[in-house]
């Protein structure tokens, strides 16, 4: 299967284009249809069944940057991992979560499994033992997510996919925060890719997307309930993702190089007194994460020292927008504890390392230095600030 198989960036930059054979465009047409003739035709194409050329199209790119045989795009990253969540637990069964997940998942578990009669728990650690810990005989899915929002905690995926393989499990991975770049769960031996495209597939900021890769065999779960949920991708959205996934290596890379840079000079800093980054030598999942991953991304956590306030030192920031989301080109920051982790208890939150004052990094292309110089005149500045108000 692997014969013939393209190098990255060849895969972002062409697979699954859709040739334009009247005008002999570079890039795929794009057909806007709702409606398609049904009579003495092969597919019967329609929005909701997934099947629109360009949606078809840009499936075949996620299916080959991820390495499997098939992929379906979704209208958000909550879509494709409800929707895949839902098509392979039925009332009666279980789920074995990984602690530390992306809040709208910890969400949609926590707030809605227990009125389908879905039963779930969330592992203690991230060894194998942990998760073996919490399987039962209904158990029919192991969830991870790796590297974590926000905590960027490292699940070995090998260990977890052979635990799985010994219970007859399947496994599913949020692979959102690696993107296929970095990380592609497939080679070691997960079975469900899961990816919210908002972040580093789309990667400016400005379309909402979710996908899921897969073997054709998986896809059929899925799919029998995706028809039926609803949750497809408009037609021009999937133009412009299949779009921006065209740079996704080059911006990836970008990401990358930065957010080590970055880290590096957060690690060093005086005022800071905590950075989570894979790609440091202290993080504990630095070693897994290494044989896992191909690049450490471009998310990062840290933690000021509690004589500067997160949200005044985000107020101070010039470069570095506090926004809601990741994955852009341009640098942003946020609390989790006040977006993306609001609907946790704050009692749970804190007892997996989520405090008030941590703060999540999605580190941008920008040039390295003038992010550095932003986080040090905003540190500066909430300094001088508080010796004002401490002298007057
Ligand atoms: C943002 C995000 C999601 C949800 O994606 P949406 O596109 O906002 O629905 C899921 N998982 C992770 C890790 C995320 O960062």
């Amino acid at each position: 299967m692997d014969t013939g198989r393209k190098g990255l960036n060849t895969i972002c930059t062409h697979i699954g284009d859709l040739e334009d054979k009247e005008y002999k465009g570079a890039v795929s047409p794009l057909y806007m249809s709702t409606s398609y003739a049904y009579m003495d035709v092969d597919v019967k194409r329609y929005p909701r069944n997934y099947n629109t050329p360009n949606q078809e199209a840009l499936c075949k790119k996620i299916a080959a940057l991820e390495h499997t045989e098939t992929a379906l795009i979704f209208s958000s990253g909550m879509a494709a991992i409800s929707t895949t969540l839902l098509g392979f637990l039925s009332a009666g069964d279980h789920v074995v979560l990984q602690q530390t997940l992306y809040g709208g998942t910890y969400a949609l578990v926590t707030k809605h499994f227990e009125r389908f009669g879905i039963e779930y728990s969330f592992t203690e650690g991230w060894e194998a033992s942990d998760f073996e810990k919490e399987i039962k005989a209904n158990t029919k899915v192991l969830y991870i997510e790796t590297p974590s929002n926000p905590l960027l905690t490292i699940t070995d995926m090998k260990v977890v996919s052979s635990l799985a393989k010994k219970h007859g499990l399947t496994t599913m991975i949020d692979n959102t925060f690696a993107s296929p770049v970095n990380q592609n769960p497939i080679d070691f031996g997960i079975d469900v890719v899961l990816h919210s495209a908002t972040k580093y597939m789309g990667g400016h900021s400005d379309i909402s997307a979710g996908a899921v890769a897969c073997s054709r065999e998986h896809m059929k779960k899925v799919y029998d309930i995706a028809i039926d949920l609803g949750g497809n991708l408009s037609e021009y959205t999937v133009w412009l993702l299949e779009r921006s996934i065209k740079t996704m290596g080059v911006r990836v890379k970008q990401h990358n190089e930065n957010a080590m840079e970055m880290a590096q000079f957060l690690n060093a800093h005086k005022d800071i007194t905590r950075v989570h980054y894979p790609g440091l030598a202290s993080h504990p999942g630095h070693e897994i994460a290494k044989t896992q991953m191909n690049g450490f991304g471009g998310m990062m956590s840290f933690e000021l020292n509690n004589e500067i306030d997160a949200t005044q030192f985000q107020k101070e920031l010039k470069l570095i927008k506090p926004s809601m989301s990741l994955a852009g080109v341009e640098s942003t920051i946020l609390t989790p504890a006040q977006t993306s982790h609001s609907r946790m208890e704050k009692s749970k939150r804190e007892a997996q390392g989520i405090t008030d004052g941590l703060i999540r990094f999605s580190v941008g292309i920008e040039e390295p230095q003038d992010l550095i110089d932003d986080i040090e005149q905003a540190i500066k500045k909430v300094k001088s600030i508080k010796k004002v108000v401490l002298q007057s």
